[in-house]
């Protein structure tokens, strides 16, 4: 017990007042420990010397001080569960970043090109395409016509082709056949892969292919 419930204790034993001689009404006394009512000084001190008065009084003003710490921990409860719930909610919100975006050239002129794609997936020098949406710019080899030309990445020879798309070459004024295309290469893992390039229904032929991620380092 501290020192402030000892002399409550004191008080409230005191001055034993069995006959309520001068009491305010229990109702009065509730509405004067709930500041509704003005307490006097002759009140007060009344209060201060009649143990049963002191003791409703005290009884009053913990019941309120005992709803309000009841309320403001409703309202820290409801406060931290609403902020809770509006971080989820933001974050579940928040926009995918987008994948990256790349421009990546490869000289076909200057890789081997296979027939099939095994040879293509074990080459050790292969073309480094980043991981994301890559605007494609292949030049072909000597001798490509220009018109529709369809792309194909592979894994290896078993597998189908992971990813098509296709575009329209040109004849640049150097001689060299260019072909423009765009690639998502986001859901394709790291790794090693085959590059395949066909004009319209004709024959495939691949280049040696990696995929990295640029974000990793
Ligand atoms: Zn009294």
């Amino acid at each position: 017990m501290n020192e402030i419930d000892w002399v409550r204790r004191a008080i409230q034993t005191a001055y034993p007042n069995p006959d309520h001689v001068g009491c305010p009404t229990p109702q009065a006394l509730a509405d004067m420990a709930r500041r509704k009512l003005p307490v006097t000084p002759e009140e007060q001190n009344h209060i201060f010397h009649c143990s049963p008065c002191f003791a409703t009084y005290l009884a009053v003003r913990n019941q309120i001080r005992r709803s309000r710490i009841i309320r403001l921990s409703t309202i820290w409860t409801c406060s931290t569960v609403l902020l809770v719930g509006l971080t989820v909610y933001t974050y579940s919100q928040r926009p995918l970043s987008p994948p990256p975006q790349f421009a990546t050239a490869f000289n076909l002129q200057e890789r081997p090109v296979f027939r099939g794609t095994q040879s293509a997936v074990i080459h050790p020098s292969p073309f480094v395409m980043p991981r994301g949406i890559v605007h494609l710019s292949l030049t072909l080899p000597l001798g490509s016509q220009a018109g529709m030309y369809q792309v194909q990445i592979c894994r290896d020879t078993n597998t189908k082709a992971l990813l098509t798309t296709s575009g329209a070459a040109a004849v640049r004024t150097d001689g060299a056949t260019v072909l423009n295309v765009n690639v998502n290469s986001t859901s394709l893992q790291e790794g090693q892969y085959a590059l395949g390039v066909r004009q319209d229904d004709g024959e495939w032929s691949y280049s040696p292919l990696l995929i990295h991620d640029a974000r990793r380092k």
